[in-house]
């Protein structure tokens, strides 16, 4: 089975603050790290390789730096690679980094299943997963918590609802998002650690993917970011004490009253 896990790097969010004249994320000198529900993703992905037989692609989209999260997969046993990095991409949005990673995806000649964590910390839209099955004309499952059997042309699976739980059966190939109840990643081997540095890497750009300029970056993007801002804090926050029943009365009537 060829499978892909599509990480991401984000900045540290627990030590992030925003620019307050500016209202931008400031990013510079932030520590980077992988995003933690793509950790869930690797884990899944070489679990059914260990199971089904396979390989495992991880294929990232960033920056130069970016090539850190290539080498923490490797070191939980992905077996190939690809980092995406161009400066055309610089400025794209959700649609255009789905668009690129599905590119990737076509470029390594297909796959049976495609992997994505639930969503990223800092962009936070959980959209690219979803979006890539999209441009790949194949069906996708969010929110997955649970594999139940993999064969050769489908999953069954569970997903997390609001409501509760469904069970799926979906046809290969296909795209998951998925939770972190679905497994608990293994901790990275020292061996494959320091085999990683010796794996070859390929960066593939605007030419490698067959892309154009006017189709990728800013100006590729249909998105349109008008403000940025914090909230500003309301600072009328109420704790409410007493029996469950109570606090449950009041705060209806609270809801009442303000409606
Ligand atoms: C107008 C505009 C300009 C932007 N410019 C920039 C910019 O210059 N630089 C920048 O860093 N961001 C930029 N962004 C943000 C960027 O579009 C998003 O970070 C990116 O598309 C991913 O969206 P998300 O973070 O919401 O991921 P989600 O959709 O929440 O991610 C879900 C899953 O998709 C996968 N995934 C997401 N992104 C990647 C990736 N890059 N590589 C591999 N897998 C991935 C992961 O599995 C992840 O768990 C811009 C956004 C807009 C709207």
């Amino acid at each position: 089975m060829k499978i892909v896990a599509c990480i991401k790097q984000v900045p540290d969010t627990v030590e992030i603050t925003i620019d307050k004249e500016t209202g931008v994320l400031v990013r510079d000198n932030v520590p980077a790290i992988l995003n933690p529900f793509d950790a869930y993703a690797i884990e899944e992905a070489v679990l059914i390789k260990d199971s089904c037989g396979g390989e495992v692609t991880a294929i990232t989209m960033g920056p130069p730096q970016a090539i850190a999260v290539l080498h923490d997969a490797f070191s939980v046993g992905v077996d190939h690679a690809v980092h995406i990095c161009d400066s055309a991409f610089r400025g794209s949005d959700t649609f255009v980094t789905a668009k690129i990673l599905a590119a990737a995806i076509k470029k390594l000649g297909g796959v049976d299943l495609i992997l994505c964590g639930k969503q990223a910390i800092d962009g936070d839209t959980a959209q690219v997963g979803p979006e890539i099955a999209e441009f790949l004309d194949i069906p996708h499952v969010a929110y997955v918590k649970k594999i139940r059997e993999v064969s050769e042309d489908a999953i069954l699976l569970e997903r997390m609802t609001e409501t509760g739980i469904e069970v799926i059966q979906v046809k290969l190939p296909a795209m998951l998002t998925v939770l972190k109840d679905i497994n608990t990643p293994r901790l990275p081997s020292f061996k494959l650690k320091r085999a990683a540095k010796e794996k070859a890497i390929p960066v593939w750009g605007i030419q490698e993917l067959g892309l154009c300029e006017e189709e990728v970056g800013l100006q590729g993007s249909p998105t349109t970011v008008m403000k940025t801002f914090t909230p500003k804090a309301r600072g009328n926050c109420q704790m409410l004490s007493g029996l469950d029943e109570d606090i449950i009365d009041a705060l209806f009537l609270q809801i009442d009253s303000a409606l």
